[in-house]
């Protein structure tokens, strides 16, 4: 099985964290899609298998007309076979969610929604340059919940600069308080080219410790647990049945078509990378041709995705394909392994080894180790 991601590069405004690929000039949308749908139909045949999630991201997909979605979705039903069960969602922000275009939503087939919502503290929202109240967003929860959407996800961020642990805490109950089935919790990392950025390199905003952010980590942790939620990525959390199956596929290797500008595609030993460029791309689309570079992954480079992927997710690796599939011996490994066992930062069951809760804080230093090692 597939999936398809679409990148719908528009915001209302920059949030002073983000570094993804949008624009806040929204002009171009209109062309955009009708690139985005010529796009789909020059790769085609990138996809052979059924689509089984179909994405769209961003930017702020929440921002295209009901229209131009459904235009999209009839393009992507047209050309590919998308499962009867497919999880088809849609990012949206609280601002643009309506009792109307909720059920307009839901009508066209999508099933479930992430919601950006980044935290429900009206003195940390204007921080983030959020475009939305805390109030918003959680009457943009009730009103998709009536709607019909049972699959909804929100995203939070901890690790805020002016935020303190309280704060956070207060956050995670609020949202534990809304029917929401999906946690995507994500620490706050100030980015060079941000607004955030700007301002740490002149002083004006300093990121908080590594024992904050830590502890912000546990208590999360701790409290999703608590209400039930399964922990399964480093990220993300799941009521038991609502993982996401959009990003699992991606965690587990599986091909999928991104299109759009700045949108990634795999389809097991090649990469894809669209440009993150609005005016070129529709320009480029309007000739017929999907501007992109393929980067070929060698064996080193799949290692390399398969310790990413697992090491950051419940699933873990395993231990024999590492030697089977890519030619490394675990035997001299074996003495890190153990220690990591020990320090309660991985879990070993066989051949399958697995990061806890603490070890996925450390997630990078130990691939890093196991890269190193390969060397
Ligand atoms: S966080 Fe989302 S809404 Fe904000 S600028 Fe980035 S993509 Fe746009």
């Amino acid at each position: 099985m597939g999936g398809i991601y679409l990148h719908i590069p528009y915001c209302r405004q920059a949030c002073h964290y983000c570094n993804f690929h949008f624009s806040t000039t929204l002009k171009s949308m209109p062309e955009l899609v009708q690139a985005l749908t010529r796009e789909l139909s020059l790769r085609q045949s990138y996809l052979q298998e059924p689509v089984a999630t179909i994405y769209l991201g961003g930017g702020t997909p929440s921002l295209l007309a009901d229209e131009q979605l459904a235009l999209l979705l009839a393009k992507i039903r047209a050309l590919f076979t998308v499962d009867a069960e497919a999880e088809i969602t849609l990012e949206a922000n609280p601002e643009d969610v309506s009792a109307e275009r909720a059920v307009m939503w839901r009508r066209l087939g999508f099933n479930r929604i992430s919601l950006g919502v980044q935290s429900f503290d009206d003195r940390v929202l204007p921080l983030l340059n959020r475009a939305h109240s805390s109030r918003q967003a959680i009457e943009a929860v009730h009103l998709l919940a009536v709607a019909g959407f049972d699959n909804i996800s929100i995203d939070l961020i901890y690790g805020i600069p002016g935020q303190d642990s309280r704060q956070w805490q207060r956050n995670l109950e609020q949202a534990l308080a809304l029917p929401v089935r999906h946690l995507s919790c994500y620490a706050l990392t100030i980015e060079e080219r941000t607004a955030w950025g700007h301002w740490q390199r002149q002083g004006r905003l300093k990121a908080v410790s590594e024992a904050t952010y830590e502890a912000e980590y546990h208590t999360m942790c701790a409290m999703l647990a608590q209400a039930g939620f399964e922990h399964y990525e480093v990220s993300n959390f799941a009521r038991p049945g609502y993982r996401s199956r959009h990003n699992q596929a991606y965690w587990h290797g599986a091909p999928y078509l991104g299109a759009g500008p700045g949108a990634h595609s795999y389809n097991g030993s090649s990469r894809q990378a669209n440009i993150t460029n609005n005016a070129i791309y529709i320009r480029q689309l309007s000739r017929g041709l999907v501007p992109a570079t393929t980067e070929h992954l060698n064996k080193e480079q799949q290692y390399y995705e398969y310790l990413l992927t697992g090491l950051r997710t419940d699933r873990g690796i395993d231990l024999s394909l590492l030697e089977h599939t890519f030619g490394m011996a675990v035997q001299p490994h074996e003495a890190f392994l153990k220690r990591c066992v020990e320090q309660g930062l991985a879990k070993r069951q066989n051949d399958k080894f697995v990061l806890t809760e603490s070890g996925w804080l450390l997630a990078d230093s130990i691939i890093v180790e196991l890269m190193n090692d390969k060397k």
